[in-house]
């Protein structure tokens, strides 16, 4: 009897791989809630055994190892597509996307989708958030970075793998706390998180290397232009508020009182909206 619990808990890599559905489903339940994964976490753990070969590793490591390796898939696609700036995919590889939203949507996560995170605002897609963030840094050395509309945080987190500093606007109260809630686990130092109207940017920390616009508007608001360092670049969707015809949109600033756009890849972005809620 005690000898049948020692080896059943904590459960092992090799027992995960021999029980039957139901029974791995219960025990991975509490996990479940934080580290996500849960509807593939069989095919995750049996790959996790074979590279390890070890018994007995606890469920949380074998999770994070797997859900490291189902990034490191999504990176290959995202490098076959055409993304090639190494510091971008090295930090979409790092940040735990699955953290970012309902338990219920993780084992979504590494998937190349926008996901819904309440308040009808959804997580970029990973491709799309690759494509800005190159797009932003182009290569520099990045030290600091404006990034309006937070939502869960995700694109922050990357972020901040990237940059030396990252600021980020809210407009939506619940939005912001839920994203200080997810970085928090992350322990990212170089993250500050603002609820206001991103409009408006930060002007007391302008100006910024890049500013990145998680949300599409009719136009860049013209504080944001101002608020960019000369040779800084913006990237943002910019379209109607129907999202019929949103466009990826990159602004130069290449002189104190010159700026140069180029329209880049056709996108779909929640709106931009005015004011705080
Ligand atoms: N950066 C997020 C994407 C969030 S979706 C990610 O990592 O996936 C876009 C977000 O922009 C929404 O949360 C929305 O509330 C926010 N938003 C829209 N207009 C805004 C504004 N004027 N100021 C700040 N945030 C805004």
């Amino acid at each position: 009897m005690t000898g049948e619990r020692a080896k059943r808990f904590p459960l092992g890599l090799a027992d995960l791989e021999r029980k039957p559905r139901g029974a791995t489903e219960r025990v991975r339940e509490p996990l479940a809630a934080r580290e996500g994964a849960a509807r593939r976490v069989d095919t995750f753990a049996s790959h996790a055994a074979d590279k390890m070969g070890a018994p007995n590793v606890p469920l949380a490591s074998a999770l994070a190892l797997t859900s490291e390796r189902v990034r490191e898939r999504m990176v290959e696609r995202l490098r076959g597509n055409g993304i090639a700036d190494a510091r971008v995919l090295d930090a979409i590889a790092a940040v735990p996307r699955h953290m970012f939203v309902d338990p219920g949507l993780a084992a979504q996560a590494y998937e190349d989708a926008a996901l819904p995170i309440g308040h009808q605002q959804t997580i970029s897609k990973p491709s799309v958030v690759a494509r800005m963030l190159e797009l932003a840094a182009a290569g520099r050395p990045l030290d600091r970075v404006l990034e309006i509309g937070t939502g869960c945080g995700y694109q922050a987190a990357v972020l901040a793998r990237i940059a030396r500093d990252v600021y980020s606007i809210e407009r939506i109260k619940p939005l912001y706390e839920r994203a200080k809630l997810n970085l928090r686990p992350l322990r990212v130092p170089n993250i500050r998180l603002h609820y206001g109207d991103g409009r408006v940017g930060l002007p007391a920390v302008a100006p910024f290397d890049a500013i990145v616009i998680a949300a599409a508007g009719l136009d860049v608001p013209q504080a944001l232009l101002e608020q960019l360092a000369v040779g800084g670049r913006l990237v943002a969707p910019v379209g109607s508020q129907s999202g019929q015809a949103q466009v990826l949109t990159l602004v130069e600033r290449v002189a104190p009182s010159q700026w140069r756009e180029s329209r880049l890849d056709r996108v779909f972005f929640v709106p931009l909206k005015s004011g705080v809620i």
